[in-house]
């Protein structure tokens, strides 16, 4: 059937451009992966739906940013007659979240064993006769973290992180700008000096190595690594805890190839970008923000809709660059914000913030319903990924290149992928994500500011600059009031 009759059986009337692309990606997704670039509300997800459908390309895998974004995309596959299954982490399906460490492992050494994995068993043979489009689908003391192995869907739904199920036949990426932009761990240094600790009581042999590894940022001898694992399995299945949790998961960080860089007590370990780590099938890519210049490295066949650039001011008397950043200037900025704006979303450099703290009302944290102040976020941070927010302004505070220890190391990554020029696309990338976190929908319109001269150097198509002083910014009535 082709996409019109798949629309048509359904009872949907598609706007006829969403028609054209649908049929577009139905004929071409057998052979070329596709980047489907469109703004926010055009309604990419139907189209690319039913050129799944009438493809034959199920059962296909859909990743998200965040699960929020997870209903939108089962309501329509419903509307089109697919079975969706919206899958989660073990953080909303399992119930040892919160009285065990490192889950992921603990789950791994204790599923045979554990009463509700076998909950799950039993109810198996049940769970193919009903009508299970979610997790939270599944009744109450039963495994729900793994309902995808019993549980037939035609589009599986998940976060791009989540255990990912056996081979789809294509896997569709959602808000794939984000695919290109590092994302960084944070690991405080107290907590792995207690680890430290509980290594010295517990094996003093392994301790001189693994102090170097945390001293040094860098992992040479995985045998020492492995050694620490048994040692970590071990407390973990007498108890579920283990002091070793955060320095195993800092090690596991750098030996999946993260690259890490001190800032104060804070060690940051940015992983490998995302698309280097996709299942090996087709693919279709969605944004409605990639820029021309980012476009190639997709390797796709693209189909771009026009969209009007949104307005946003660069403000040129400041800068976060090494050596001379402008504290002072990024504070009046927050002070003059906050005075003028009731909700305001700031994303900038672990570096940057620590030194706003006093500026800062909420700092990388979940927001209650009725927030208001200045909320900021690591604009590298995974924290940020899964966090929509609507907000009267959203500033990036100085431009987000990575630190200067880590390109260099960083950059193999993206030669890999085919970008010759990570200073320009790391940057672009960074910027139009954290944009893109308060302008999901097509009617929010909230003031965007760039804080830094260096703005300047990209273009960024999906934006519409001005430029403008610190002192514009703190003149009332002279910015758009939202
Ligand atoms: S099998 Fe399921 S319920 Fe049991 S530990 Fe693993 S994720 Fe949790």
């Amino acid at each position: 059937m082709n996409v019109a009759g798949i629309f048509e059986e359904a009872g949907l009337e598609p706007r006829e451009k969403q028609l054209v692309v649908a049929q577009m990606i139905a004929e071409n997704i057998h052979d070329h992966n596709i980047l489907l670039v469109a703004p926010p509300g055009w309604g990419k997800t139907l189209a690319v739906l039913a050129a799944l459908k009438a493809a034959k390309k199920l059962p296909s895998l859909w990743l998200v940013r965040a699960l929020t974004l997870g209903a939108r995309v089962s309501e329509d596959a419903i509307k089109l007659g697919l079975r969706p299954l919206v899958l989660a982490g073990r953080e909303k399906t399992c119930p040892f979240y919160r009285s065990v460490d490192d889950l992921a492992e603990y789950c791994r050494l204790h599923r045979a064993g554990c009463p509700h994995f076998r909950g799950l068993l039993e109810l198996a043979p049940e769970l193919g006769k009903m009508l299970i489009t979610s997790y939270e689908d599944v009744s109450p003391g039963v495994c729900k973290y793994y309902i995808d192995l019993f549980v037939k869907a035609d589009i599986v739904i998940q976060n791009y992180h989540r255990r990912r199920p056996a081979t789809p036949e294509v896997t569709v990426i959602d808000e794939a700008h984000n695919l290109t932009t590092p994302q960084a761990s944070r690991f405080s240094a107290l907590s792995l000096e207690i680890a430290l600790d509980a290594v010295k009581d517990r094996a003093s042999y392994l301790y001189p190595e693994l102090e170097k590894v945390v001293e040094e940022l860098k992992l040479d001898d995985i045998a020492t690594m492995e050694e620490l694992f048994t040692i970590h399995q071990e407390m973990l299945t007498k108890t579920g805890k283990s002091p070793l949790t955060p320095l195993v998961k800092f090690l596991k960080a750098l030996a999946g190839g993260g690259v890490a860089y001190r800032e104060g007590g804070v060690i940051e370990v940015y992983h490998p970008p995302l698309l280097r780590r996709l299942p090996p099938t087709r693919r279709v890519f969605l944004s409605a923000t990639i820029p021309k210049e980012v476009e190639k490295v997709f390797n796709s066949f693209t189909i771009r809709i026009p969209a009007k650039p949104r307005k946003a001011f660069i403000i040129s008397d400041v800068t976060s660059k090494y050596g001379q950043e402008t504290v002072w200037g990024f504070a009046k900025i927050l002070a003059a914000l906050r005075k003028h704006y009731r909700r305001n979303l700031v994303f900038s450099t672990e570096r940057i913030l620590r030194q706003l703290l006093h500026f800062i009302d909420f700092y990388e944290e979940r927001l209650p319903s009725d927030w208001q102040g200045v909320a900021a976020y690591n604009i590298f941070g995974r924290f940020s990924e899964g966090v929509d927010i609507r907000a009267d302004t959203v500033t990036v505070l100085g431009t987000p290149y990575l630190p200067p220890d880590v390109t260099p190391r960083y950059r193999k990554y993206f030669e890999g992928l085919g970008i010759g020029e990570p200073e320009i696309v790391i940057p672009v990338s960074a910027t139009l994500q954290a944009v893109g976190r308060a302008t999901r929908h097509p009617q929010d319109n909230p003031l965007i500011l760039l804080a830094d001269y260096r703005f300047r150097r990209f273009r960024l198509d999906a934006l519409d600059v001005e430029e403008i002083e610190v002192k514009d910014v703190e003149r009332r009535g002279y910015l758009p009031q939202s």
